[in-house]
Parts: C-alpha cells; sequence; structure tokens
C-alpha cells in the first residue's frame, strides 16, 4: 500500500492511495483545485491519470473543491452518499457518481472500502476505513464525537489519518466570534487533541504504523503542540511507535509505503 496526504486542512483535503499490486490509485476527498491536485501529485511522481475513483467524505467545499475540473479533464468515477449528493452545490456538470450506502462495503479494483457514518455538520458525512494489500488504513477528520463503528476501526487501523483540530485552551482564549467557537467544539464540529489522543491512547493496536494528525487549525492549533500531545501519549501508552506526520494544508507528505 502506497499513501500521500496531499492535503489535510480547511484549505483542503485529498489523500492518494496506490495498490502496489495492480498499480490502481483512489482519492478519498478531492478538496483542493486540479491544478494543486495534478502538481502535487506529479511531485510524488504519480499521476491523475492512474487514479481510477473519488470517494468524498461531505460535501463542504475543502473536500469537493477540485471535483469539478477534475471531472471534466479525467471523467474519473466518484462515489458518495445521497446526502452529500444532495448537499453538493454546481453539480450540474458531474457525471458517473455512485451512490455508497453507509452501511455497505464497497469492493473496487483491489481496494476495499468500508464508509463509516460520523457526527459532523453536514447532510451524510462519512469516514473511510481503507482495506488494500492486507493493510488497512482509517481516514477520520471533521467529526465532532466518535461513535462504535469508528472506535472499533481505530483497533484494526495500520495507518490512522486522524483529526486533531484544535487546542482546547487556543479554542477558548483565541479570536473566533462566540459562535464559532460553540460549533468547532460541538458534537457535530471538529475534535480537539486531547479528546483525539485520549481515543489513540485507549484503542490503537501496538503494531500501529502510521498516525498523521489532520485538518489542524490553523488559528486555534499548532504543530509544535500537536507534536507534544502526541508523544506525551505514546509515553503514556509505551507500546505504540508508529512513524509520526502531521499533515499540512499547504504541501504534500511524501509518499508512504507498507
Ligand atoms: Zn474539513
Ligand atoms: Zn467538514
Amino acid at each position: 500500500m502506497e499513501f500521500c496526504v496531499l492535503a489535510s486542512g480547511s484549505n483542503g483535503n485529498a489523500i492518494y492511495l496506490r495498490s502496489t499490486q495492480s498499480g490502481k490509485a483512489i482519492l478519498l476527498d478531492c478538496g483542493i483545485s486540479h491544478r494543486q491536485l495534478k502538481n502535487r501529485l506529479e511531485a510524488r511522481n504519480r499521476n491523475l491519470a492512474e487514479v481510477s475513483a473519488i470517494f468524498l467524505t461531505h460535501e463542504h467545499s475543502d473536500h469537493v473543491r477540485g471535483l469539478n475540473v477534475t471531472q471534466k479533464y479525467y471523467q474519473i468515477p466518484f462515489f458518495l452518499t445521497r446526502g452529500t449528493w444532495t448537499g453538493l452545490r454546481n453539480k450540474s456538470h458531474l457525471v458517473d457518481f455512485q451512490l455508497l450506502n453507509p452501511t455497505e462495503q464497497i469492493l473496487w479494483e483491489d481496494f476495499k472500502i468500508e464508509p463509516i457514518l460520523k457526527s459532523h455538520d453536514a447532510i451524510e458525512p462519512v469516514a473511510f476505513n481503507v482495506s488494500l494489500n492486507g493493510f488497512q488504513l482509517l481516514y477520520a477528520t471533521d467529526f465532532g464525537m466518535p461513535n462504535p463503528a469508528l472506535l472499533s476501526r481505530i483497533k484494526t487501523a495500520d495507518v490512522l489519518i486522524f483529526e486533531m483540530n484544535y487546542d482546547k485552551l487556543m479554542l477558548e482564549t483565541g479570536p473566533y466570534p462566540e459562535y464559532l467557537k460553540l460549533r468547532i467544539q460541538s458534537d457535530q464540529g471538529h475534535i480537539s487533541n486531547a479528546d483525539s489522543m485520549a481515543m489513540i491512547q485507549e484503542y490503537a493496536k501496538p503494531e500501529l504504523k502510521f498516525f498523521i494528525a489532520g485538518h489542524i487549525s490553523e488559528n486555534n492549533n499548532h504543530p509544535i503542540i500537536v507534536q507534544r500531545e502526541i508523544e506525551q501519549m505514546l509515553a503514556k501508552r509505551g507500546d505504540l511507535n508508529p512513524e509520526v506526520i502531521i499533515a499540512s494544508r499547504y504541501e504534500a507528505t511524501e509518499l508512504f509505503c507498507l
């Protein structure tokens, strides 16, 4: 399994995943411009032509921004829940999509993709658990509270791309208006560093290979704080030794392989 976080955060989100066995690739979310997608993939010696499907988590613009133009040039089929389709704007030119049943797994090439409903202020948002080449990757950002299905998938993940959106103190003392602070902290908003780490500490398996912190707020969080929180969690657990990466909104991570 090869993967790369092309972008993560409120400016845009996109994950690239490729089977080292078949050479087929997919995207999870398409929230940066077509040009950015193309450039960031080419910088990793990969390209959009090898992407055979796009799976969308929800309709917020930071997850779908590049969809229209990418579809226009490449006619890549995309998958989304009925609620996400309902919430999607500017969709009259979009073709070749399939509705996801959020309780059913999809088999696509050699990928097995399991949507997991999540709590977020979108119509029918999902996280994705992807099984590929004997490994499992859980992509879970944009959720305000966990549910049993999501927690059970933390337990099986070899790769976690997991939200650490805000530091509670920075958010509470920061510049955001009150209504926005409440929205972010609500059950339908985002996950704080502390809540994220509590989940990983409790559920991650000792064999976890990669922990990638994602959707980090630019105003209410800082990579140094995120790094420290992860180190503290790892010290408490003692038996976890994943490669730790802090995903960026501005550039892709390297292309990881396992
Ligand atoms: Zn988002
Ligand atoms: Zn969102």
